[in-house]
């Protein structure tokens, strides 16, 4: 059974192909989608492993898409740098197999040194490699990724990959503060390629207290001050008014 899929809905805007290495997530986010979609409890969700026989079962879909130009993202479900990578090893191994049959991968992580074990095959096999930050204030990340990394080793990670000519991008999805998302955009634009924001969905007593339209507006003048690559997702460009429709693109 293939292990390389195509994401559906809203996940598909982020990447055509998509791969996840391990079973759970020890990140713990509060705001976590995969443990619903998985069937399970958010408190079994923290419990990682590789999924079982996963290198092989990669390599088995080479056959398929050895050479495909459509780029597979790690992870969906889980985060390809957790620390259960330090003990498994999965994430270098696939990225081995992957960057040897040719395929176009993009990483996302809210990881942080863990990820400088790897800048070598980022290099080789010019890999994308991405890191959520969705807080500029630490105390907010530890309330909602109390497992994750800090807001400053992520950044510093990036700022080196970056230094070593590795492809960057961050994800800022879902927003909480918009205060803290354009504050974001303008911090990490110097070691920044390319980012893609995407509101808050599923928290109705959150999402009412923001001004969507006016975050769009506001989130697209800022990146676009930056001359990066961006992108709007479809469920916040919505709320983008006729004026700022006719004047910016949601995708640059
Ligand atoms: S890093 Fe991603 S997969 Fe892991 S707990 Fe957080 S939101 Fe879920």
């Amino acid at each position: 059974m293939p292990v390389i899929y195509e994401p559906k809905g809203r996940a598909r805007e982020y990447s055509p192909l998509a791969l996840n290495l391990y079973n759970g997530c020890s990140h713990g986010c509060k705001y976590c989608y995969a443990p619903g979609i998985m069937h399970k409890k958010r408190e079994d969700y923290v419990y990682a492993k590789p999924r079982k026989n996963i290198v092989n079962l990669v390599k088995a879909d080479m056959l398929k898409f050895a050479g495909d130009p459509r780029p597979i993202l790690l992870c969906f479900s889980c985060d390809p740098y957790q620390p259960a990578e330090e003990e498994h090893g999965i994430t270098r191994q696939v990225l081995e197999v992957l960057g040897e049959h040719g395929c176009k991968v993009s990483v996302l992580t809210k990881a942080g040194p863990l990820v400088y074990r790897d800048f070598d095959l980022l290099l080789k096999y010019d890999v994308e490699l991405g890191i959520t930050l969705l807080f500029s204030d630490d105390a907010c990340r530890q309330r909602w990724e109390p497992n994750a990394t800090t807001v400053s080793d992520r950044m510093t990670m990036l700022l080196h990959a970056h230094r070593e000519n590795i492809r960057t991008w961050i994800s800022i999805e879902p927003v909480f503060y918009p205060v803290q998302a354009i504050s974001i955009v303008k911090e990490c634009a110097p070691f920044t390629d390319c980012f893609k924001v995407g509101k808050l969905n599923h928290m109705p007593h959150i999402e009412r207290n923001i001004n969507w339209e006016k975050f769009v507006e506001d989130v697209v003048l800022a990146l676009m001050t930056t001359e990066r690559h961006y992108y709007i997702k479809n469920d916040l460009w919505k709320f983008a008014s006729e004026d700022v429709r006719m004047q910016y693109k949601k995708e640059v």
